[in-house]
């Protein structure tokens, strides 16, 4: 039995705990650059604006005076789902965060009833510790229980946020009133071709002879549809779920006031984010970093700032993301303030896509991968770092208060010529 725990309107609900002036009304995120909506209050959804809506627009659906929009703030919203993934995980075995909004999970008792009051009780405490709505879906396979979490969502008084779509009957029932869009695992080109066929219907999609669906889509889809009939297909097993932001960041063991000093941290933590995405075999599309000063200090002027920059082709390379996070922090580095902490986050995570060319790449990929897999192994045998990348050899003073290392593995010194903090 899986379940699905998905925060509601996660990025406004986010907004919501630190200005519960938002509540009621229509709110929306917009993504980088402030470009299109990327969540939505209910009230937003009500008044029509549309998901992937571009900022200018929201005038064609309602009086844009009356919609609150709001820049995306990505790393507060990480530090919530961390403390709501933190909640749940103490409840719940196999806990596998899906997305920074939805993790899957298993349950450690078979008795329904008892679980339902678990359950409830969960959503009440992550609402009252976290200040985030969240709402649980179960059934026997994944796919299924994205479809019980979305009545969930939606029939929040019925069920006090918490669906068990369980019964074969109710499965019947539910499948008929889902339309094939609205499936897991579905995108709207597929959606498309199976509406020609008139396959409206998670129902109807269920009825197509699986010879069909193996024969004009693909494997994959035959196993959204098995997992419909309740075959669990483990279409997302632990190993293979990637992260939609993978986040490095400290906060310094003393304020900072030298840029070469947080270059340096700042080239550690991209080091640390392109080895996580290539353990998942993923790549970033763009990079974050962020700084900010000691909200305590109040004798040291406050400074905290954060850039995003796209990468022209999406990477796990060290040194690409090294560079790029060095260019977004030269952007927001200003002199003259102290700074307390930083981090690079990794975004646009796609799992295990070839790394798309262009036609005037200046490198070589193949010798960039060879030489990462040569720097992982001999990290891995010689203990994390044993090779890194040259400025982040100066002096390592943004290191955290943490004076118990073992410091017993010698530093190789690796130099690239490619960075220039
Ligand atoms: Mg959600």
């Amino acid at each position: 039995m899986y379940g699905l725990v998905d925060c509601n309107n996660f990025f406004v609900s986010c907004e919501r705990v630190f200005d519960p002036q938002l509540n009621g009304k229509k709110v929306v995120v917009l993504s980088n650059n402030d470009g299109c909506v990327i969540a939505r209050s209910n009230e937003a959804k009500a008044a029509g604006i549309p998901m992937g809506c571009p900022a200018f627009k929201i005038k064609e659906h309602t009086d844009p005076n009356q919609v609150i929009q709001l820049s995306a703030r990505h790393i507060m919203y990480h530090d919530l789902s961390n403390r709501v993934f933190n909640i749940v995980g103490k409840e719940v075995v196999n806990l596998q965060e899906y997305s920074v909004d939805e993790a899957f999970f298993t349950l450690r008792h078979k008795d329904v009833k008892t679980n339902h009051q678990t359950m409830a009780g969960l959503v009440k405490k992550i609402n009252q510790y976290v200040g985030i709505p969240v709402s649980i879906g179960f059934a026997p396979t994944r796919t299924l229980a994205k479809i019980a979490n979305h009545i969930a969502k939606k029939d929040r008084r019925i069920t006090d946020g918490v669906y068990w779509l369980i019964r074969p009957e109710a499965i019947d029932i539910i499948l008929r009133r889902t339309p094939i869009e609205d499936v897991w695992g579905i995108g709207r080109r597929i959606a498309a071709s199976l509406k020609n066929k008139r396959i409206m219907t998670a129902a109807d999609f269920v009825k197509m002879p699986a010879s069909i669906v193996r024969s004009q889509f693909s494997v994959t889809l035959l196993r959204t549809q098995l997992e419909l009939m309740g075959h669990d297909c483990q279409i997302v097993n632990p190993v293979t779920i990637a992260h939609k932001t993978i986040m490095t960041s400290r906060t310094f063991g003393k304020v900072l006031t030298s840029r070469d000093e947080i270059a340096d941290a700042i080239v550690s933590f991209a080091e640390k984010t392109a080895r996580q995405l290539r353990d998942e075999s993923s790549v970033a599309g763009s990079i974050m970093v962020f700084v900010r000063g000691d909200r305590f200090r109040e004798d040291l002027p406050f400074y905290s700032n954060s850039c995003q920059l796209r990468l022209e082709i999406p990477s796990n390379d060290t040194m690409t993301i090294a560079q790029q996070a060095l260019k977004a922090f030269n952007i927001i580095w200003r002199d003259g303030f102290s700074y307390r902490k930083a981090g690079v986050m990794a975004l646009d995570i796609e799992k295990g896509k070839a790394i798309q060319l262009s036609l005037f790449d200046p490198y070589d990929h193949g010798k960039l991968r060879r030489l990462m897999t040569s720097i992982d192994s001999i990290n891995n045998s010689y203990g994390s770092r044993s090779v890194k990348l040259a400025p982040s050899l100066i002096r390592g003073e943004w290191k955290p208060n943490q004076n118990h290392f073992n410091s017993a593995s010698q530093t190789l010194h690796f130099y690239t010529g490619m960075l220039n903090p």
